[in-house]
């Protein structure tokens, strides 16, 4: 039968071909151009070919002759195009006196912002055709031996130390035990160098200490994460004097100082540039003598380790009115250290941040006179404040936040799983229900997304990056990311989640979700402003030198830079454009990507909804200019398309990296499929929401020309993601290796794995029970433990096997248990 259908087929191909032949030779003019825009040929091979494809398809081709016309125009096009004195002079030159007009202004902030840090695999997605053996190569991310060795000592004995509800119910605070082991052993050192006493760890392994102490506690890993984040410390080793290192570093790597860093004032929140508190240079005294120095006043709100900080950092802005400085009267924002007893200081009161008591208050100051060798790095680094607090929150935002959520994740998909298996309605584990099934695989798939985003991309911060807008992706989507898992695993436990007291587990990061959204820039302006407004310009391959040479002093050599990126860009967007329709047309299958099987169509998915992502970005800010800073929903939305292909990628080489263990595909698949999804989803209200309907239509033909065609991950793979986080399994420890499980101490983490393990033995003498006793009406009593022994005396269980089910179901019972309380005890801790 087959034989005969191809013989058919062939055979009025053949007719076709022969008696057609203008319109095949047609067709393989179009689809051999399409192929060279495909593959990025540079302008002149593009040139030379498509003469010599010109010249064929007018001899034999098909078409109207007007149609041919237009080609041989467009030819002439590309040849003027080749001579690059005359395209100046018509094309590029002209272009960039309107290009000047639509520019919009930067301020020096925006500038600095932008220059911030490195451009990593973010620019690879601006490409449309990222270069995927760059990824794989970055080095994985590493623990050295004394990194592992403080993650499996000091880490370990710090959790075990910490109760966390006496810390939030009872103290609000942590213990004072606990206050001097975390000084003592350097957990407030993290990042200061050896030389000066501290740990000098690498940021991969800050991420997983703080990823461990978060499992714990949130309040620990806050108390934790301040000093070893943008402040003091930081500050110092990057900008200090040799003087203020020698003296400030030790002492803070010992804990005998204690550092907080006040930025926010109640007038500036989100815009912290416009700064309101001042400084101002003028002579004073101080111990004693007189000295030139700064006179400052500054109210300053939320600021966290304030009431017990010896050391302040603090940013304003600093004005010299007489000159004293011999430069500018407004010299900018500019950063100090001031020791807290400094007359003029209040300090010491708290705010009570969403029951999660790290130390946080509020400072003010009034006419605080400090010499100038408080300003970090001296004079010479007055008014760089603004860009000495960009460029480290470049790094810091891969850090503390994105590590203390994935901490709260972990948690919740190790005792989820856990839970949803021995916690028992309608005579099943509440985990084999569908619909729970699905918000299961949600919790374990989304914190895969998240651990593999904070652990990818701190080990390339370990291999020498500074990934600017990466950190805003990770700063935004894991703390949204522990929200959503912390909500998932709240609706696991029911009742069990809500019930405050030693034995819940979850709430408190439940509660805690918020604080993670608000601080080093509140979400929904780091999605609106930041992601794409960053990445449009410092990633794009061509956007920043086109803005640098229009903005060029020498107007010559702009011109010819200009020229350059302006060809260049022309050539990336048609290429993109293209790209995105053959490879929506096909689902990618023929673009060439890593791997092979399931991952492959990953890569090549990613592939694809890059080039879309870069051709609606080239209409976008070519057709909006600086209204889309404006128009913030649309720029979020294409930051979002951004962040899923970076998730997606980080989600692929965190699996490369594990040497692609099988167990854990679902997982990956399910990150993967459930990231390009929300991808697709973003780029079709970008779509709906465009301003110029035509632009849309036009866009959506070469994004979408079948449609949406990318599905969400489906209820069966869901499944196999319920069942991977309810069974003791390999990819349940790998996702959750950072997490504090240790059984001592009655820690619910290490207990519920415990009870998870019997639970796997246990199950079949259940159901023995069950089946062969009590529904076939032999086993009466109606309690379990009735039930157990009279199975016992029938011979349906050994006498192991029944202690074994009493031992389990007494276990169970102490999980499924909440607290309650005395009401005087509850009135005491809250009077
Ligand atoms: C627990 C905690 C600890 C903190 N620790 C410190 C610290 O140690 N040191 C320090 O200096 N500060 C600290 N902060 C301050 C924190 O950085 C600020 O709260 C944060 O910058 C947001 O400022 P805001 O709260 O005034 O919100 P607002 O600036 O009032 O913003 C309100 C909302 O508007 C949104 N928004 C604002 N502008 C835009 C825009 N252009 N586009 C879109 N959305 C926008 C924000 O995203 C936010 O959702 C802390 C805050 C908290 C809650």
């Amino acid at each position: 039968m087959l034989p005969a259908v191809l013989l058919v087929l062939f055979g009025t191909a053949l007719v076709f071909a022969v008696t057609q032949i203008g319109w095949l030779i047609t067709l393989i003019f179009v689809v051999a151009v399409l192929l060279m825009a495909y593959q990025r040929l540079p302008l002149l091979a593009f040139t030379v070919t498509f003469t010599t494809l010109l010249v064929g398809y007018t001899w034999f081709g098909a078409a109207a002759g007007v149609w041919k016309g237009l080609l041989w125009l467009m030819l002439l096009a590309l040849w003027l195009f080749n001579v690059r004195p005359l395209r100046k002079a018509l094309v590029s030159r002209p272009f960039l006196k309107a290009y000047l007009r639509m520019l919009p202004t930067m301020s020096t902030t925006e500038r600095e912002a932008l220059e911030a840090g490195t451009v990593w695999w973010d620019g690879e997605l601006f490409t449309g055709k990222p270069d995927w053996s760059k990824l794989l190569a970055a080095r994985p991310a590493q623990l050295a031996p004394e990194e592992q060795a403080f993650l499996d000592g000091p880490c370990q004995v710090l959790c075990a130390m910490v109760d966390d509800f006496d810390v939030t119910h009872r103290r609000a605070d942590l213990p004072p035990e606990a206050w001097d082991y975390i000084k003592r052993e350097g957990f407030f050192a993290m990042i200061i160098p050896k030389q000066y006493g501290g740990l000098a760890l690498g940021r991969y392994a800050q991420s997983s200490v703080l990823t461990r102490l978060a499992s714990r506690s949130i309040t620990l890993a806050s108390t934790v994460a301040v000093p070893n984040s943008l402040g003091p410390a930081e500050l110092l080793v990057h900008y200090g004097t040799d003087e203020q290192k020698n003296r400030y570093l030790p002492r803070l790597a010992r804990g005998e100082e204690i550092p907080c860093f006040a930025l926010t004032s109640p007038t500036v929140g989100s815009d912290a540039a416009s700064i309101s508190d001042t400084g101002i240079v003028c002579r004073g005294t101080y111990e004693g003598q007189d000295v030139l120095g700064l006179k400052l006043n500054f109210s300053k709100r939320y600021i966290t380790l304030a009431p017990i900080a010896t050391v302040v950092g603090l940013a304003f802005r600093l004005f010299d009115p007489d000159r004293l400085l011999g430069g500018e009267v407004d010299i900018g924002i500019t950063c100090a250290l001031l020791p807290r007893d400094t007359p003029g200081i209040t300090i010491g009161r708290r705010h009570f941040p969403l029951n999660i008591p790290f130390q946080n208050g509020p400072i003010q100051g009034h006419d605080v006179f400090v010499p100038l060798d408080c300003i970090i790095g001296g004079t010479a680094m007055a008014g760089k404040g603004w860009r000495m607090l960009i460029e480290q929150l470049s790094v810091g935002r891969c850090i503390s936040l994105p590590a203390s959520a994935t901490g709260g994740a972990v948690t919740a998909a190790w005792t989820t799983g856990a839970y949803a298996r021995i916690r028992r309605q309608f005579g099943l584990p509440v985990g084999r229900f569908e619909g729970v099934e699905q918000v299961i695989a949600r919790i374990l798939g989304t914190t895969y997304i998240m651990d593999a985003a904070r652990t990818v991309t701190t080990g390339a911060i370990d291999g020498g990056e500074k990934p600017a807008v990466p950190a805003a992706i990770l700063k935004y989507h894991v703390t949204e990311m522990g929200r959503q898992v912390a909500n998932d695993a709240m609706d696991v436990h029911g009742g069990k989640g809500i019930m405050l007291g030693p034995r819940n587990y979850l709430a408190r990061g439940y509660q805690s979700a918020p604080i993670g959204i608000t601080v080093e820039g509140a979400n929904i302006l780091t999605r609106s402003l930041i992601i794409f407004g960053q990445g449009a310009i410092r990633c794009h391959p061509f956007v920043l030198k086109e803005m640098e040479a229009a903005r060029h002093a020498d107007r010559r050599s702009g011109v010819d830079q200009f020229d350059r990126a302006l060809f260049g860009h022309l050539g990336f967007a048609i290429s993109n454009a293209v790209r995105s329709a053959v490879m929506a047309l096909t689902f990618a299958r023929f673009e060439s990507a890593p791997g092979s099987g399931p991952e492959k169509r990953y890569y090549q998915h990613i592939e694809r909804f890059s080039a879309s992502f870069a051709f609606a970005t080239d209409v976008a800010m070519l057709s909006l200019g600086g209204y889309l800073k404006k128009k913030e929903s649309l720029s979020a939305r294409l930051g979002d398309v951004l962040s899923y292909l970076y998730l997606a990628s980080m989600v692929l080489k965190r699996h490369h990296d594990n040497g692609a263990p099988p167990e854990d595909l679902p997982v990956v698949e399910w990150a993967c499929r459930s990231l390009l999804y929300r991808a697709q989803e973003q780029l079709h209200d970008f779509l709906r929401n465009f301003p110029n309907p035509l632009l849309a239509a036009f866009m959506r033909l070469v994004i979408f020309p079948r449609g949406r065609t990318y599905f969400a991950p489906s209820d069966r793979l869901g499944a196999q993601l319920a069942e991977l986080a309810m069974t003791p399994s390999a990819t349940r420890e790998r996702l959750c290796r950072d997490a504090y499980r240790n059984p001592q101490g009655g820690n619910p983490l290490g207990l519920l794995e415990e009870a998870l393990r019997m639970s796997i033995d246990v199950e079949p003498l259940e159901r023995r029970l069950r089946v062969e006793g009590v529904k076939t009406g032999r086993v009466t009593a109606l309690d379990f433990p009735g039930q157990v022994e009279q199975a016992r005396s029938l011979g349906l269980l050994t006498d192991t096997q029944a202690q074994q089910l009493i031992d389990y179901d007494q276990r169970i019972m102490h999980l499924i248990n909440v607290d309650d309380f005395d009401p005087q005890e509850l009135k005491a801790a809250h009077g």
